[in-house]
């Protein structure tokens, strides 16, 4: 399995290290030719707004976004989720509003409150899974087709899965636990993406 992570800000090093222990091929991505041939995308936590402008910069929001939109599969933490979050004012596009979530930025606080807390996540089996917080968001409200994977003790939605799109608040990449990035390569890939590379549509057209 081919699964791209993009490289352009933030915590990709450790998403290709946790992917390739979990047995996938794990690519940085930085320009528009590393998107082809993909099985999946990985949107790493880091600053979404650093990452908005580089993605934009590197050409990579259009293809992207076209590419997730007929279906190949993404997993976004962190920041990464804040990029998949549908932003109701959004006039620049900016970002890749790929999930029917909004999303607070930054809704635990600063950096000196980010923290560490035991998760309750029933797809991925009954032990608790290890959530690391830093500054992350939290989902404000869900929409058509999304499923919560996870809240907080007080309810506040930390995970979510909208068919094959998969964000979280927290960074499980920073752990030493597999189940998540396993989950995001086991979900039904179908025929929904056949493989279908970015330039060759482009060519085609
Ligand atoms: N607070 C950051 C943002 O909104 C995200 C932090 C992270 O990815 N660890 O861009």
């Amino acid at each position: 399995m081919r699964i791209g992570v993009i490289a352009l800000q933030g915590g990709f090093a450790e998403h290709i290290s946790i992917l390739s222990r979990c047995g996938a091929g794990a690519y940085p991505v930085r320009l528009p030719s590393h998107i082809d041939d993909l099985d999946g995308i990985v949107i790493p936590g880091g600053e979404s707004t650093s990452l908005k402008i580089l993605m934009r910069e590197y050409g990579l929001l259009e293809p992207l976004r076209e590419l997730i939109g007929r279906g190949l599969p993404v997993f976004g933490t962190c920041a990464g989720m804040v990029l998949l979050a549908r932003e109701p004012t959004d006039p620049d596009r900016s970002s890749l509003g790929a999930m029917n979530i909004e999303v607070d930025r930054n809704a635990f606080g600063r950096q000196a409150d980010s923290f560490q807390s035991e998760l309750s996540i029933p797809v991925l089996g009954d032990r608790p899974f290890p959530g690391v917080f830093v500054r992350a968001p939290v989902v404000r409200a869900t929409d058509d087709g999304v499923q919560v994977l996870c809240r907080l003790s007080d309810g506040v939605i930390v995970a979510v899965q909208q068919e094959n799109r998969l964000a979280c608040s927290f960074h499980p990449e920073l752990t030493n636990d597999l189940r998540f990035h396993k989950y995001f390569l086991s979900i039904d890939r179908g025929d929904v993406f056949a493989k279908s590379s970015y330039r060759r549509s482009q060519r085609a057209a």
